[in-house]
């Protein structure tokens, strides 16, 4: 452990990030075994606040998790997928492809076109009920190891640090929250995950991980440029036959179009922006039309995963679990991973509860394996 005095905090169960897999590992834990003490970390000053939100979301996650939701009148689940689109854009034209030449996994009837954010604030009140304890605006900036150098919990950061490094009058030390079993779900390349997949070798005998990088707009849209359901995909312009990505538009609620563009992280042309990219791609004749007289908002960019299930890192190692996009649980051509998210955080929930049910704590939940694992299996 650290040689700093801490204070600490001892739970059953710690999770770090809010995010789909964190908050669905927390009700599963909760569901399974009431009296488990868990608690969740979110680096973001509330819970969705870090979240990029307008996505197209695959409800098997929600619907083995809370298969009632539909009940619930204030689930986020409002906007069924109606309409899909495929277009190749040209730099002045578009040419939608038919959706039968379409692999059938690209089609998201069936999908709901939501705030990720609100999915996540919907699904922290769930936790909370369940009794799970969120801490918003705490990043887990450490990891605690023991003598054997098994994971026992996590560190948040130490506050009063000066610019060379030194402790300030005001400095304090990070608060310890230490757990029987990790579970880490900081989505992207989280700095806790990158630790611990080093340390560990998880990724030994796996593909390198890939990574995009996805901007996101949301619009408020004039009413008779909104559509809600429609969800529009393209490729081409105005990247060039050698740089992968595409564009995404979503339309939600309330007048709401989520607009998105993503650039694999490969593309050799130096003087590439894919920020400017995506500027361009809203210039297109066929898109611009959705956003005259329109209003951004709120936008983000944050990184997607792509090297898919062969980059997929042993998700166990001595006292926790990756879960979610920690361990890069996105399927690309469907660009979506917030259904594997919430299904990783229960089978990594449900396997945490049968050792400590077993009166184990702190080792290697050796039955945790990628997807195709018993239970709660996992969809790409
Ligand atoms: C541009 C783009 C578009 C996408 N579109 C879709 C889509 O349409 N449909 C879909 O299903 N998926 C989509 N995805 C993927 C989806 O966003 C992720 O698969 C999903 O959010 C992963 O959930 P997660 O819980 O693993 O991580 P995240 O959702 O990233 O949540 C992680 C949480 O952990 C917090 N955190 C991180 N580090 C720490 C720390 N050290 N301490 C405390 N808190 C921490 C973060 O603040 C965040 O709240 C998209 C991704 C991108 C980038």
């Amino acid at each position: 452990m650290s040689e700093v005095e801490r204070e600490s905090m001892e739970f059953d169960v710690v999770i770090v990030g809010a995010g789909p897999a964190g908050l669905a590992a927390s009700i599963r834990l909760k569901q399974l075994n009431p009296e488990l003490s868990v608690v969740v970390l979110e680096k973001g000053g509330e819970v969705g606040a870090h979240i990029l939100s307008g996505a197209v979301v695959d409800p098997i996650g929600i619907d083995r998790l809370l298969p009632e939701w539909r009940d619930d009148p204030d689930h986020p689940f409002k906007t069924p997928v109606t309409d899909d689109q495929f277009l190749v854009l040209g730099p002045a034209g578009s040419m939608r492809i038919p959706n039968f030449l379409m692999p059938p996994l690209m089609n998201n009837h069936g999908n709901y076109a939501v705030s990720l954010g609100n999915v996540c604030r919907w699904l922290a009140g769930y936790a909370e009920g369940l009794g799970v304890e969120i801490y918003p605006g705490f990043a887990a900036a450490e990891v605690l190891y023991n003598d054997d150098g098994a994971v026992i919990g996590v560190a948040t950061g130490d506050m009063g640090v000066e610019r060379d490094g030194s402790h300030g009058p005001n400095y304090q030390p990070g608060m310890a929250l230490l757990g029987k079993y990790v579970l880490i779900g900081e989505g992207v390349r989280g700095s806790l995950a990158k630790q611990l997949i080093e340390k560990f070798g998880l990724s030994k005998d796996r593909e390198p991980q890939k990574f995009g990088i996805g901007l996101k707009e949301l619009w408020e849209v004039k009413p008779e440029n909104h559509r809600p359901g429609l969800v529009q995909h393209s490729f081409g312009w105005p990247l060039d036959m050698k740089t992968g990505g595409g564009s995404f538009l979503y339309h939600l609620e309330n007048n709401q179009v989520a607009v998105g563009f993503v650039v694999h992280l490969n593309y050799k042309n130096p003087f590439l922006s894919p920020f400017q990219e995506f500027q361009r791609f809203k210039t297109h004749p066929a898109i611009s039309k959705t956003f005259e007289g329109g209003k951004r908002i709120s936008y983000g960019a944050r990184a997607i995963t792509e090297g898919g299930y062969q980059s997929v890192p042993k998700l166990v190692f001595p006292g926790g679990a990756l879960i979610g996009c920690s361990a890069g649980f996105v399927n690309v051509p469907r660009i979506k991973g917030s259904h594997n998210a919430v299904l990783s955080g229960m089978l990594a929930a449900e396997h945490v509860v049968e050792a400590l049910g077993a009166g184990r704590g702190n080792d290697t939940l050796e039955a945790m394996r990628p997807p195709g694992a018993p239970r709660t299996s996992a969809r790409t």
